[in-house]
This record gives C-alpha cells, structure tokens and sequence, in this order.
C-alpha cells in the first residue's frame, strides 16, 4: 500500500484495513513504534545506550573493486549478499533495488545468484519497501535481509511472532539511516537539475565513487548531476518524513550487521566528503553478525580495526536526532499529532547535556505541528 508524503497512511487507506489488517498493522509497522534490542543472553555484545548492541565495530569495503567503486560506502552489503550467495549460506537475498517500470520508484527484489547482486547496490532515497517481495520466497528456502532500520525491527518482530509464513531468515542487514524523503525530495533535485521529469530513465543517489553523485539519466543517454553534499545536504533531507524526525533508531539495533558512512573528519571534527574509495563502519550487533564477518574477512570483504568512539565525529546528526528525538515526538503530540512509541531506548538520558537545545526542539515541533494542522484546515 502507497503511504502518502508525510510517511503515514492517511484516514481513507487506515479506514478501509479490515480488523484483522489493522491488528497487524499496530503490531508490526514500525511507524507505530517499537522496542530497543537487547544483547544476546550469554554473548559478549554490550548495550551502548547510543549506538545499541554492539559486539564488535570495524571499518570495512568490498574486495571486489566494481562492488566497491558501485556501492554506496564501499559495497559492504553488496559483497555480503554475494559472499552469502556464493558461500551457499543463503538461497536468495531480499532487498530494495530502482524501479525498472518507473525511473522515480522502488522495487522490492530476491536476488538468488550471487551475479546479480549488483542490483542491490546503493542508496535510494526515497520510499522503499524492501520486503514486499519476501511472499515470493518459499518458506523452506533461507533467506538474507536488507532494509532500512525500521524495515528490520518490523520483519524481525514479525517473524519472532509466527515465522510459519515467511522463509528461514538467516541474517538481518542494516544500514544508519537518517531518514527517509518523501517523493518529492528526488521531484526537487531532478527540477534544480531541470531535467524534465518524464525524460528520466533512472535515478541514482550516489556511489560510483564515495559518496559518488546523485546522476539522472535521460532516455537519450545524457546525464545530470549533482555533489552528495547539494544532493542530500541541501535538498533531500528537508523532505524527510515527519516518523523519521522522531526516530530513535537510526542505526539498526535489530541488526546482525549494520553498515554506515566511515567518512574521515576535519579538525574539527565534521564529517568530510571528499569523493574517496568507499569504506563502511560496520557493528556486528549478534555473534551471527560477528561470526559472518570474520568468514567473508579476507574472501569478500577487507577490515581494519576502528574504535566506537570514532562515530561521535563522523555521525554527528544521529547523535543530535538520537538525543532530542523525545522532545521533538512530546513537541508534535502536543502539538496534535500522532507519535510513535520507542521503548527502551533512553529516551531522556540526554537532557542534563542540552536542556535549552531539548526545549527549542520542542517548542519548534510544537508549532510545526499547529502550523500543519491549520493549513490542513484550511485546503
Ligand atoms: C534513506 C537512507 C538514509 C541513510 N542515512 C545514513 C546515515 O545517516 N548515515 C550513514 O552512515 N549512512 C546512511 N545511509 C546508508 C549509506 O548510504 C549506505 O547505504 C551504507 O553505508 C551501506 O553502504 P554499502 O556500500 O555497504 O551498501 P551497498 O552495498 O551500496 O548496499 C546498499 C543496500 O541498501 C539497500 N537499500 C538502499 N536504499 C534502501 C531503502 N531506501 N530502503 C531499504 N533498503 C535500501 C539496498 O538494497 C542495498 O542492499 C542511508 C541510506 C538510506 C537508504
């Protein structure tokens, strides 16, 4: 089902759920809210009340140098897929690729030969339901996820309540994610790049270098493009849905594995995007996650040892998001909106280190929200 530009079913699509769909549906969409992940009893994982699970962190890049140069941040994921393919470890991978109906579009796809993997690759930023193509996949065939951080908790939940209609999940993949755009945050670039929209053929976010370029190109063949930093700096993440302002969750904590940007950091200490050979920092999160790691080190993927501690410099506007998230949620439901509801996660053990940042959030949601409820009032 198409969720609208703000990222939530509207009243017509919750309306028409039969009890039975609705039930389902504030069981497991991610939308409503969810729990944090706990370390495996017995494991020697630790919960960072930042980052989550963690059980090991390490830097990381495809050793196949087209996975890498593709990819988005050095083609973890894809080697991964591949690696688990090959290895016969899994008998298909499900994720998200580019739509081949409509260049502005997602498709959900299962990957079964360890070739084709190259579907998978990069980052699409814009609305994606990496597993609506799971029902595909026989339930006796073992299967590799990758999806965006809520995708995971969703299908993890999902399958730890009744797993007889899904395939054997083996591993579940992630990346950091600081929010989905809506649709109309790739309509905007592609109009600053002003290419007409109908002449689009595809549409990629970046990679082809790292971070790459967001490139459209036409149905003759010519390409527009534009930096990552314009890309989604400027244009893309002034789209994001409302859900993802609120998230607490932008880094997987329902995963085996979670990939994100290594990027290296300037003097002082902000993330710098020089176009670079891509690099990962990846946290195994389960000892399934570490034991997949240590098998594809050396046949698939190549790693360096990296500190946790690196990922305050280099992921700064998760830290931000992860800790005034609450207070933006307490400003949108005052402000009459639905929230959704993350438990266990910390919520307000950040206040004492931002208190006037945490009330500005607030405040700012607050008016947000009246704002959107007027003008709603007045179409
Ligand atoms: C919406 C979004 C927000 C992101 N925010 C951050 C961030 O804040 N910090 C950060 O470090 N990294 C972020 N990333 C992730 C980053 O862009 C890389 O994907 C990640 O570092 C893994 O790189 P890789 O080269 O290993 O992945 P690749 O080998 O390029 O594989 C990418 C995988 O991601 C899957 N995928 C791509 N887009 C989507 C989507 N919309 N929904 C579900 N699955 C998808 C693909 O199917 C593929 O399997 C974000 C990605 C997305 C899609």
């Amino acid at each position: 089902m198409k969720k609208d530009e703000t990222g939530f079913l509207s009243p017509s699509q919750l309306a028409a759920l039969s009890s039975a769909e609705s039930e389902l549906f504030v069981k497991f969409c991610p939308g409503t809210g969810y729990r944090q992940s706990q370390p495996e009893p017995g494991s020697r994982a630790v919960l960072d009340p930042m980052w989550g699970p963690i059980v090991a962190t390490r830097d990381g890049w495809a050793l196949d140098e087209s996975i890498r140069h593709h990819g988005s941040s050095g083609g973890t994921l894809t080697a991964l897929a591949a690696f688990l393919l090959a290895a016969g470890k899994v008998d298909a991978v499900v994720g998200v690729t580019g739509s081949s109906s409509d260049a502005f579009g997602n498709d959900s796809v299962v990957i079964r030969d360890s070739a084709d993997v190259g579907l998978l690759s990069g980052s699409r930023y814009s609305p994606a339901d990496p597993f609506t193509s799971i029902r595909d996949v026989a339930t006796t065939d073992r299967v590799a996820v990758i999806g965006k951080p809520c995708d995971i908790a969703a299908l993890r939940s999902l399958r730890d309540a009744d797993a007889s209609k899904l395939p054997k999940i083996e591993y579940f993949l992630s990346f950091f994610c600081a929010g989905t755009p809506g649709w109309r945050g790739t309509e905007s670039v592609i109009d600053e790049l002003k290419v007409p929209r109908v002449e689009i053929r595809t549409i990629r976010y970046r990679g082809d270098g790292w971070p790459g370029y967001f490139t459209a190109t036409a149905n003759n063949g010519a390409t527009a493009r534009m930096t990552y930093e314009d890309s989604w700096g400027k244009t893309l993440n002034r789209h994001l849905h409302t859900r993802c302002k609120v998230c607490q969750d932008g880094m997987g904590v329902h995963a085996d594995i979670v990939a994100a940007d290594s990027w290296d950091s300037d003097e002082r200490g902000y993330p710098v995007f020089d176009d670079g050979e891509g690099r990962s920092f990846l946290i195994s999160r389960t000892s399934r996650g570490e034991k997949l790691l240590r098998e594809a080190d050396g046949r698939a993927i190549s790693t360096l040892a990296t500190q946790l501690g690196r990922l305050r410099a280099i992921q700064p506007s998760q830290e931000k998001r992860k800790k005034f998230a609450a207070y933006r949620a307490i400003g949108f439901a005052l402000g009459g909106r639905s929230m959704p509801r993350f438990r266990g996660f910390s919520r307000f053990r950040w206040i004492a280190t931002a208190p006037r940042e945490a009330l500005a959030q607030a405040l700012g949601s607050f008016r947000r929200a009246r704002a959107d409820r007027h003008s709603e009032k007045l179409r």
